[in-house]
């Protein structure tokens, strides 16, 4: 059994806020925060977060990085 929670940075729903004091935001829970909105959680509640949504792959990967990668004996990241 895993001892590890919900890790916001593989969440859908984590993103950097705009505001330098509290930098962290859960749009699921719609908080900012200064730790991980999945630490505070934790904290508050006693319990892990439960509306982790991991991110879907297509959500890690942006298209421009999809198209990039090495052909060959080339590469095209760096042209
Ligand atoms: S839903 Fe949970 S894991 Fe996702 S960003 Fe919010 S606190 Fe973090």
């Amino acid at each position: 059994m895993s001892t590890e929670g919900p890790n916001c940075w593989k969440c859908r729903y984590f993103k950097i806020s705009w505001d330098p004091k509290f930098p962290y935001e859960c749009q699921s829970m719609n908080f900012k925060s200064l730790a991980l909105p999945c630490i505070e959680v934790a904290r508050i509640d006693g319990r892990p977060c439960q509306s982790f949504r991991a991110k879907s792959a297509d959500a890690e990967t942006p298209d421009t990085e999809k198209k990039q990668g090495i052909k060959g004996q080339q590469t095209d990241r760096y042209v």
